[in-house]
């Protein structure tokens, strides 16, 4: 951590306003229990990477084929990115070079599709991507996209409507992923679906990606024609994204990423990515991902003793989704108390919600943050008391203030890489 400390000091000196906003960043994610499922804490040795001077190298192109001279040292810190996430994952080739999750499913498409093709991908308010097709999305506007919800009464995909809707629509493309799935995704099942009509199956782990590495959710590689990932989720990486693909569609992803959509590769993300995947690359990170599902569980099981529905009945891997329509409490609302009493949340739609996207009835929650803390089922109970209480009293300004203390303390307790409550 003396290199965060070197950085922030020559920081202050140089611009005084922003050193101390990252501070105070720093000590709000270090003092309040964080459940955005979608967030995590990379480790000190990645926030490193992403702070170093290969933010200063143009790279474009890829190895043994770039554009810029210098190219020495760049062209091994890929190569072992790339490696270490074929190792990973077990895939035969891997595109480390996307910005985000959003350009690599951007950077997918491009590669196999033309404007106005057929797309397939899950409705958002049931969990699905804007990148899968939403309306609002470039992926809704250049594409003619079809989508499939979660069955009503269970919380969850109905693979015979996708199958009926997939086979009545033939799109080039089916998508299965999403950012509000609670339960596990029958990759196999979605790969037979696609076959049968026709489509290219792309899987987008995005949210999942670091449960998948673990072991504690089933692979695509394999059975997908191209799988698409964030890495700073259940991952733990920087922020970034990466594309793997069989090798018969290496030179099509290849091309699509850049020179198709991209300029040049973002080197200290690689290498932070490298960084990272070497890390998950280790036995312990099999220990945590099996933490991050069982303390969901207890989290899960706590919240449903104390009234709260869930989308689904229950979760499978990282993410809880609250419906909050019996308690007559908008997620904002709740979010908000929450918050002020030092849980943070993000309000989100459930599966056929009645109310706005900005203003819905959801609350989505995770256990990737404070598992990296170490934190386990007894603090997950804890949390859960908390938020119960939070929930019965959201007016009740001086108990949020109570009870963020007490997380403040227990924070304390579970320290978290490159953040500080001083
Ligand atoms: C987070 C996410 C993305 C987009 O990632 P960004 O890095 O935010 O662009 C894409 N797909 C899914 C399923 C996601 O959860």
């Amino acid at each position: 951590m003396a290199i965060l400390g070197a950085m922030t000091s020559s920081l202050e000196a140089a611009d005084p306003k922003i050193a101390q906003l990252i501070a105070s960043e720093s000590r709000r994610q270090a003092s309040k229990l964080r459940l955005i499922p979608s967030e995590n804490f990379a480790s000190a040795a990645v926030l490193e990477a992403t702070g170093s001077a290969l933010t200063n190298k143009y790279s474009e192109g890829y190895f043994g084929k770039r554009y810029y001279e210098g190219q020495e040292f760049i062209d091994q810190i890929e190569e072992i990115a790339i490696q270490r996430a074929m190792q990973l994952f077990g895939s035969a080739h891997a595109n480390v070079q996307p910005y985000s999750g959003s350009p690599a499913n951007l950077a997918a498409y491009f590669a196999f599709c033309e404007p106005g093709d057929k797309i397939m991908g899950m409705h958002l308010p049931s969990g699905g991507h804007l990148t899968h097709g939403w309306k609002v999305s470039i992926t809704g506007k250049f594409f003619n996209a079809v989508q499939y919800q979660v069955d009503r009464e269970s919380g969850r995909i109905d693979l015979d409507q996708v199958r009926d809707m997939a086979m009545k629509e033939r799109p080039k493309v089916l998508w299965a992923g999403g950012t509000a799935v609670p339960r596990i995704i029958d990759f196999a099942a979605f790969a037979g679906i696609a076959k049968d009509c026709g489509a290219l199956f792309f899987a987008d782990i995005a949210h999942i990606a670091g449960l998948i590495a673990g072991g504690a959710h089933p692979s695509p590689v394999g059975l997908a024609d191209l799988v698409s990932t964030t890495t700073h989720k259940t991952l733990r990486g920087p922020r970034g994204g990466m594309l793997m693909a069989s090798a018969e569609h290496a030179n099509a992803v290849d091309r699509a990423v850049f020179p198709g959509l991209q300029g040049g590769p973002h080197n200290h993300t690689t290498a932070a990515i490298a960084v990272a995947l070497g890390e998950a690359l280790k036995p312990e990170f099999k220990t945590y991902a099996a933490k991050i599902v069982s303390n969901a569980k207890a989290l899960a099981a706590q919240l449903m003793h104390h009234g709260f529905e869930l989308v689904s009945g229950g979760t499978d891997n990282h993410l809880i989704l609250i419906d909050l329509s019996n308690k007559s409490l908008p997620g904002k609302v709740l979010a908000r108390a929450l918050d002020r009493a030092g849980i943070v949340t993000n309000y989100n739609s459930v599966p056929y919600d009645t109310r706005k996207p900005f203003d819905p009835s959801g609350l989505r929650i995770g256990t990737p943050s404070v598992t990296t803390q170490g934190m386990g089922a007894g603090e997950m109970v804890k949390i859960a008391d908390w938020m119960h209480e939070v929930a019965e009293n959201v007016e009740d300004l001086g108990r949020q203030e109570r009870i963020a203390g007490e997380i403040r303390e227990l924070c304390a307790s579970f320290p978290a890489p490159g953040v500080s409550q001083n």
